[in-house]
């Protein structure tokens, strides 16, 4: 049973549309994946539509942007209801602020003599809910300005570099009790990823299985072995699920494939009981 509960479609920074990510799970030799882009369920209907056709089982879930103590974290929310009204209202807000940045991006890469307009990024943000700095890194690279995303990050997009512009993003808190009260189960996104150890300490994680936290996403190619290996402990200490994952991207991300890091059938099974019967 091959299990990953976190990829991304071209409805956020993806580039396989829903229905071609699930095609690929499959591929991959998937049973069950998990549908998570940024911020927003709109790939939801298309990719369950898939998963019947192709027999992988689908979750459906979301990535939200959140933060503590200003420093960004990623919230996996699994089964949420998406129509639940404050939890909609929250990622409106999100949303907006990703769409209120974009301008100000361009006026700093217009600042440094990069000149790229909105209509260049919506080439590639198209079919996307949530837009964001892929979408600008996609717009770099078709004209020559860098090789890759990772290479537009390094240079002007990532925090510290010279076109980087800060977003909203939901206290992480609040948005672990939106998740629970629409109905889901909140699983916080590869805990120690660039730098967020300084925030997601022991005691802040402690804090938040309080708060009906029922995961933390271990296996993950952000994190080294040390990493897993601490969260593991930690995670058995509060008892928290511990899941696996790729964050697949499509191409948009270079060495994240489908099935890369997996979950423990069992750990499913605690934090969706019954989605494998
Ligand atoms: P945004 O949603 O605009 O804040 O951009 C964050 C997204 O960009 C993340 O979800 C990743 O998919 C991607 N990303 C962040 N840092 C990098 C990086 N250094 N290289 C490539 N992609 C990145
Ligand atoms: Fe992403
Ligand atoms: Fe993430
Ligand atoms: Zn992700």
């Amino acid at each position: 049973m091959r299990i990953d509960l976190h990829t991304h479609s071209d409805r956020s920074d993806g580039t396989d549309s829903p229905t071609e990510l699930v095609e690929n799970a499959a591929r991959a030799g998937l049973d069950v994946v998990a549908l998570t882009d940024h911020d927003a369920t709109v790939g939801w209907d298309e990719a369950q539509a898939a998963a019947d056709r192709v027999g992988v089982r689908l979750v459906k879930g979301l990535e939200i942007s959140t933060q503590l103590q200003g420093k960004s974290v990623h919230l996996l929310g699994y089964e949420v209801d998406p129509t639940h009204g404050p939890l909609l209202a929250e990622l409106q807000r999100v949303l907006d602020g990703r769409d209120n940045r974009l301008p100000l991006i361009l006026e700093r890469l217009g600042a440094l003599g990069i000149e790229v307009t909105a209509e260049d990024v919506a080439r590639w943000s198209g079919n996307a809910a949530a837009s964001g700095r892929p979408h600008v890194a996609d717009a770099l690279v078709e004209k020559g300005v860098v090789a890759n995303r990772d290479e537009a990050f390094d240079t002007l997009l990532k925090p510290g570099r010279p076109a980087y512009v800060d977003r909203y993003a939901a206290p992480l808190h609040e948005a672990v009790r939106l998740v629970r009260e629409a109905g889901g189960v909140a699983v916080v996104a590869h805990p120690w990823s660039r730098g967020s150890d300084r925030v997601m300490t022991p005691d802040a994680v402690a804090e938040l299985a309080g708060l009906g936290l029922a995961g933390l996403e271990v296996d993950h190619n952000d994190h080294d072995e040390d990493q897993r290996a601490r969260l593991r402990a930690l995670a058995a200490d509060l008892d928290l699920a511990v899941t696996g994952s790729s964050d697949y991207h499509g191409t948009g991300k270079i060495g994240f494939p489908l099935g890369c890091h997996t979950t423990d059938p069992e750990q499913l099974e605690r934090l969706l009981p019954g989605v494998l019967a």
